[in-house]
């Protein structure tokens, strides 16, 4: 089905290329705050999603190597969309052209469109650094900076706007907050974020990514390198923020792609095969391929 793009308005574009530098304030990030039970209509929302991000014969290629056959694919807002699919068919190099970490692979290329907010993100003009702020990414395995947990949300966010102490130190603990590890963290802010386990790490580094006010969070198979009890609070964390965020998680693993995600996309050796209703695609498949993958006859 295809829906209206939306036009992303805030932060004002005109004060960004004003200030040359992406503007994030908190409180912008706090109204995005979930909504609670005082402002949840009883009436259920009714208006379909609207697209986040939207690709039109969308190919890539490594130098000869065609790596994306053609992919038309719309990925609604504030939704948790999986993309899954047997290891090399395209789906980490999928997420990376959302916020062209592509670019610095020679030979990397792409034809069609990729819009984000209805704004072509394939364009070189296209201000990388602004598309980053908006496009955040969580990978496989933790990778906080050698700081202190302080540290760790608060040196990105200034990169990308200069905070006052106070506004800082907000900014730190809304976004622990919302990435469930504040309680754990508070009283040892100034120590160093690699002596927090592998789970911890890996909800920081998604605090660190909320910090600079994304509205797209890209995780490639976050919960990888994670032990049961740590992948299920990431599976936990990913759901509570859909609330806010349009989430694209890249996962080998059907079981965490049916719990946690709205939509699904089964991608095939660089074609995307099937995107549904998760429930949908993983009970009543359409395609023969997906149905074959998800009942484990290949992959
Ligand atoms: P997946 O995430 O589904 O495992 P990838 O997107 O990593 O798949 O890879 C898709 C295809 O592109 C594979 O054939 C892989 O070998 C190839 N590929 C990925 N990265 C590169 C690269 N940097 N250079 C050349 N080929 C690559």
């Amino acid at each position: 089905m295809m829906r209206e793009p939306t036009t992303h308005s805030k932060p004002s574009d005109t004060e960004l290329r004003d200030e040359g530098i992406p503007k994030v304030d908190v409180m912008s990030i706090a109204e995005r705050a979930p909504k609670t039970e005082e402002t949840m209509s009883n009436t259920p929302d009714t208006t379909p999603p609207r697209t986040m991000i939207s690709t039109r014969d969308f190919s890539s290629w490594y130098g000869k190597f065609k790596a994306l056959h053609e992919l038309n694919l719309d990925i609604p807002e504030r939704m948790v969309t999986a993309l899954i699919g047997p290891s090399g068919c395209g789906k980490s190099t999928f997420l990376r052209w959302i916020n062209r970490m592509n670019d610095t692979i020679t030979g990397a290329r792409s034809t069609g469109a990729m819009t984000l907010g209805g704004e072509d993100i394939t364009d070189s003009r296209y201000d990388v650094v602004d598309l980053r702020r908006r496009v955040g990414m969580v990978f496989q395995r933790p990778n906080p900076f050698p700081k202190s947990i302080f540290e760790n949300i608060a040196y990105g966010a200034n990169l990308h706007r200069k905070y006052s102490r106070s506004d800082l130190e907000q900014l730190v603990e809304h976004s622990l907050r919302q990435a469930a590890i504040w309680d754990e963290v508070k009283d040892r802010l100034k120590d160093s974020a690699l002596g927090l386990s592998g789970g911890q790490q890996q909800r920081l580094c998604i605090a660190r990514a909320i910090a600079v006010g994304p509205e797209v969070l890209l995780m490639d198979e976050p919960c990888s390198a994670l032990d049961p009890r740590s992948s299920a609070a990431i599976e936990e964390l990913i759901r509570s923020l859909r609330e806010q965020y349009t989430i694209v998680v890249v996962t080998h693993n059907m079981q965490q792609a049916a719990r946690i995600s709205d939509i699904t996309a089964f991608f095939y050796e660089g074609h995307l095969i099937e995107t549904n209703e998760t429930e949908k695609l993983f009970t009543r498949p359409a395609e023969k391929q997906t149905d074959d993958y998800i009942s484990g006859r290949f992959g």
